[in-house]
């Protein structure tokens, strides 16, 4: 098989999971993920970045898999003796877990950068796919709700993702710089997926750098993204009631046509065989496949099919996956 350069753009959970995926399917150093950076924000002085490390610890093989966040087999005793302090936080942060916050911020303070420190990070977590958080400078999510402008981990974890959203502001986007090494990644790449994260919170606050926005504009590999909706709900989350909020149908049709100015490709899942031709006709190549992934093999699957499905996007074939034949999803993983 000839080398390849597979390139992902990633949120949190369903980033990670098909991430995850990717690497089984091609190899981990053929893979290169760009990471959300907008939900990054700091508590107690820390610097805690949900996207990168929930990426960081899927690839690792270490996620707490049933929260979608965290360490698995983490344990809380930290929380215990804040509540003691009468100062319970609204965001949790697991024993093991505060170890990664700590030293990130520790060499922050010094003078790292988030893409140096993550690379260390995951080096020593023995990850050798290259995760690229988005850029270096601070971008925040800020949710303006019937409740005022919320930052979105209020939003998301102090109030669930409940108030009404009116729009959403990606400050310091248009000001701040792709990390170094992202631009040529999307130019060199030879298959750029968009996974399915949510496109508002998740893979919008990416886009918002415009310099990464015309680089996907301009790109030569085929870029396929991946519906995170199924049946006009969200596997996961708030992306369909955000789209309900912002006046925009809930449906996989509409996630298309979100992405419609530089994708190639949709992968539709097969729930939603209907809406095929509405998405081809906005001139986009449709695969139609089961996207539900429950177990890891699931997420092979799903990520062979997409390797499949580029080759059939370009001139020329690049090779198949490493896994010929997943095995059916329930197996053990
Ligand atoms: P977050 O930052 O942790 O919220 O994670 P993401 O934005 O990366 O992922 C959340 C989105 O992933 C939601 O909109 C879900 O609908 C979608 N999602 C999660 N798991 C799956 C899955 O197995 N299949 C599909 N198609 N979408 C998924």
């Amino acid at each position: 098989m000839k080398e390849m350069n597979f390139l992902a753009l990633a949120g949190g959970v369903g980033g990670a999971k098909l991430t995850d995926g990717l690497v089984r399917a091609v190899g981990a150093e053929q893979v290169t993920v760009i990471v959300n950076t907008a939900d990054d924000f700091t508590l107690y002085g820390l610097h805690i970045s949900p996207d990168v490390d929930t990426v960081m610890y899927t690839l690792a093989g270490v996620a707490n898999s049933e929260t979608g966040w965290g360490l698995a087999d983490d344990t809380w005793e930290n929380f215990g003796m804040f509540e003691r302090y009468g100062s319970a936080p609204w965001f949790r942060l697991g024993d093991r877990d505060l170890a990664t916050h700590l030293l990130r911020t520790e060499m922050m303070s010094g003078g790292a950068t988030l893409s140096e420190v993550t690379r260390r990070l995951a080096r020593r977590l023995k990850v050798p796919t290259l995760i690229l958080p988005m850029s270096n400078d601070p971008v925040h999510t800020l949710i303006d709700t019937d409740k005022g402008a919320l930052p979105f981990q209020e939003y998301f974890v102090k109030y669930h993702w409940q108030p009404i959203v009116r729009g959403l502001i990606y400050e310091g986007a248009a000001e701040a710089e792709p990390s170094p090494s992202v631009l040529r990644r999307i130019e060199t790449a030879d298959t750029i997926v968009i996974c399915p994260s949510n496109p508002y919170l998740s893979i919008d606050p990416i886009l918002a750098l415009h310099s990464i926005h015309d680089a996907l504009l301009n790109a030569t590999a085929p870029i396929i993204a991946v519906t995170p909706i199924i049946g006009g709900e969200a596997v996961k989350g708030p992306a369909a009631k955000l789209m309900k909020e912002l006046g925009v149908e809930p449906s996989a049709v509409e996630v298309a046509r979100h992405y419609a100015d530089f994708i190639n490709g949709f992968v539709l899942d097969e729930r939603d065989a209907g809406l095929r031709q509405a998405i081809e006709a906005m001139g986009v190549g449709v695969l139609v496949t089961d996207t539900l992934m429950t177990s890891s093999d699931d997420r092979a699957r799903l990520a062979c099919e997409i390797v499949t499905f580029a080759d059939q996007l370009r001139p020329e074939k690049l090779g198949g996956c490493l896994l010929d034949q997943p095995k059916p999803s329930g197996s053990p993983q």
